[in-house]
């Protein structure tokens, strides 16, 4: 595998370095400037540049398991998510963030086990994480997790990141003035569609076709 990483950073030098050797002079003098911060899962299908075709540069990713957006929580503890949001908003100045959400993710998966207490015992860490999108839960009358529609969850869960991110004080702020936009896609990895998070009716609805 590890040949394949070295054989892939060999095109990207052709792509990047061989004929104009000026791009990346440029990021590297003039800083990074990317016009999007993209939200997404650590899924290994789920690969922001690869799905928008996206260049170095363009975007500021943000991954974790089921893009996940905790809330606004300034304390002690160690906040990674919350620091590259802060860092992309207000160091970076970017003013449009994309919470991208996908079809057959693990971690929703994995919250819609914990709901009915299946989840795995020895896991030190995935469940404490998930349950930041416990709240949409609540809304389910169901009793077995194999009833879930999981791709609701999983739609449902980017609309509760989107609503997490509006409790960081001075990205609410911008939002409210008009600077700053918060999308909700979802992606369908099964058909090749890309959904999108309509706020005033509240439904998901295809952006991209398949
Ligand atoms: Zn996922």
């Amino acid at each position: 595998m590890v040949k394949s990483l070295i054989a892939g950073f060999t095109d990207f030098k052709k792509d990047f370095f061989g004929n104009d050797k000026s791009f990346y002079e440029n990021l590297a003098k003039r800083g990074q400037k990317p016009k999007t911060i993209i939200i997404s899962c650590s899924d290994s299908r789920v690969d922001p540049a690869i799905l928008f075709g996206a260049r170095p540069g363009d975007l500021f990713v943000v991954r974790n398991v089921a893009n996940l957006v905790p809330p606004y929580q300034p304390d002690e503890n160690y906040h990674g998510i919350s620091a590259a949001i802060e860092f992309g908003v207000r160091d970076l100045g970017v003013r449009e963030i994309v919470v991208l959400g996908h079809a057959f993710c693990g971690g929703i998966k994995a919250l819609c086990s914990h709901t009915f207490g299946d989840d795995k015992s020895d896991r030190e860490f995935i469940t404490s994480w998930i349950k930041i999108a416990m709240p949409i839960m609540n809304k389910f009358n169901i009793k077995s997790s194999e009833e879930y529609d999981v791709h609701q969850v999983e739609k449902d869960s980017i609309v509760n990141s989107m609503k997490n991110l509006r409790t960081f004080p001075w990205l609410r702020s911008l939002e409210v003035s008009n600077e700053l936009i918060i999308h909700g896609w979802w992606f369908d990895m099964e058909h090749g569609a890309l959904w999108a998070y309509n706020e005033d009716s509240n439904t998901f609805s295809k952006l991209v076709d398949n």
